[in-house]
């Protein structure tokens, strides 16, 4: 569904005869094509292309670029996926010619430059995860937490012990339960308390030695510090367990606190969201993980280590480690992003980090105190870097969901925060402004957000009125390739 104003297709846009560029005849005598091309890769008749001019080109894309929302042009809160700033100097680091324009089949000696980059990132995030050893190489966070429990199994497996189940709270970003499944574990649900933490009770009642790991998020998906977090690692422990911590909260602790410190044997980063890799429509990310010593020689390869010769230390990708679960990608891991990654630490510094995750808290909570006296956030008084506000008093009242309130935030030119997650909240609109934004601009969200409440029911409903495409019927799109994959694939 297209809005009025949207660009029209560069198909539509076609009429038959227009160019972009006048070639010149052929001068050189041109051979049969029949005779070099087989057959079967002959079309028969002309592709349908565009045909139309150079300028409506650039003008079709230039419009298309405004129709979309992005850190860069608009305020972007969204609750767990961290849409910080990207730095324009990170930007500029990652193209220059000795990052952008190396081979991968060239030699660790030509790639000393990059190898330390490397390296020195490897010990960064050791340092800041509290843990022993670090890999590089997942493409994403979700890559990483399959890529960590791919070496819990290796651990588990030369410990001969046979752990078969993945715990996980009901509060949990989907991919933990999905990357447990993937790796051939059962997951199990671990239920919350009404106030949003873990149930210790029930954490007990399906701790056994049958549990390989507990992944827990902390900060919490609901912006709350999981304070029984050493406790309950305590006991994960003292079942033989192993506590993976998902990190793509990491804005909220930076240089405060580590995961190491309160239980975690394992983590992922999510550079593209905690060290300001940009992100969104799908990527490019990076994943590394971060492992406690005995996990260590599992970790995926290559891993770049140090060595020191007469001529001064030289750095190389270690392939030759005879426990790892080998590949999980392809060359060294997502340089790009890692190179913004380790600009962005080295931008920081140690006491800078801390400043980021402080000013981050900060401005959740100052938005957190202005949004609830209008819209309920059930379990926070406080928060970490974000809060989980409920619709659903709004929503009864008079039929203003968290999905319209989403929509109409794009009218006023605002992205609209994550909503419908974590589950554990109904009508949940997740919010996390991040430490960049100014007072004005939280007050703006506040105040926009206040004015959307009052506005007619139907307005809402209807929303988004002013972007390049409307409200699609997301309900009935999700049900049907579903409903259609289910009747083909019966359960067997
Ligand atoms: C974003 C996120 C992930 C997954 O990370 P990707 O890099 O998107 O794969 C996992 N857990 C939480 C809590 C997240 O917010």
């Amino acid at each position: 569904m297209r809005n009025k104003q949207a660009t029209r297709l560069l198909l539509e846009l076609s009429e038959p005869g227009r160019r972009g560029a006048v070639l010149p005849e052929c001068d050189v005598p041109c051979q049969n094509l029949e005779n070099l091309v087989p057959d079967r890769f002959l079309a028969t008749s002309a592709p349908n292309l565009p045909e139309v001019t150079e300028p409506e080109v650039v003008r079709h894309y230039a419009n298309l670029s405004t129709l979309n929302m992005s850190v860069d042009t608009h305020f972007y809160p969204l609750g767990s996926c961290t849409m910080k700033y990207n730095p324009k100097r990170n930007e500029r680091l990652a193209a220059l010619p000795g990052i952008v324009d190396v081979h991968p089949y060239q030699s660790d000696r030509s790639l000393q430059g990059l190898l330390r980059l490397f390296f020195e990132l490897q010990q960064m995030l050791a340092e800041i995860s509290g843990l022993d050893a670090v890999s590089l190489q997942p493409a994403a966070g979700a890559h990483g937490e399959m890529a960590a429990l791919m070496v819990a199994a290796a651990y588990f497996r030369d410990q001969g012990e046979l752990r078969n189940k993945v715990l996980t709270p009901d509060s949990a970003h989907g991919t933990n339960p999905a990357s447990a499944k993937m790796c051939g574990f059962e997951s199990v649900t671990v239920k919350s308390t009404p106030e949003g933490f873990v149930d210790m009770e029930d954490l007990r009642s399906k701790l056994d030695e049958t549990v390989a790991v507990f992944m827990i998020t902390n900060p919490n998906t609901l912006g709350l510090f999981e304070c029984n977090v050493a406790a309950i690692a305590e006991e994960v422990h003292a079942h033989g367990g192993l506590i993976y911590l998902d990190g793509a909260n990491m804005n909220a602790i930076l240089g405060i606190t580590r995961p190491g410190d309160f239980g975690a044997d394992m983590m992922h980063f999510n550079p593209h969201k905690t060290f300001s890799g940009p992100h969104g429509g799908g990527g490019p990310g990076a994943g590394p993980i971060a492992v406690a010593e005995k996990l260590g020689d599992y970790l995926p390869v290559p891993i770049v280590v140090k060595t020191n010769s007469p001529d001064g230390p030289f750095f190389h990708l270690e392939f030759d480690r005879p426990q790892s679960i080998g590949r999980v990608r392809s060359f060294f891991g997502n340089c790009g992003v890692l190179v913004r990654a380790y600009c962005y630490l080295l931008t920081h510094g140690g006491p800078g980090l801390r400043r980021v995750a402080e000013n981050a808290v900060l401005n959740a909570n100052y938005l957190l105190s202005r949004v609830k006296h209008f819209l309920p956030v059930p379990q926070s008084e406080s928060c970490m870097h974000e809060f989980v506000a409920s619709a659903a008093e709004l929503k009864q009242d008079r039929g203003i969901a968290a999905m319209d309130l989403a929509k109409r935030l794009l009218d006023y030119g605002i992205h609209a925060p994550t909503v419908y997650f974590p589950l554990t909240v109904k009508e949940a609109i997740m919010i996390e402004p991040t430490e960049t934004e100014s007072k004005e601009t939280l007050d703006h969200f506040a105040e926009t957000l206040f004015r959307i409440i009052d506005e007619p029911v139907d307005l809402l409903h209807e929303a988004p009125h002013t972007t390049g495409v409307s409200r699609p019927d997301e309900v009935a799109a999700a049900r049907k390739p579903i409903l259609k994959w289910v009747a083909n694939n019966p359960p067997t």
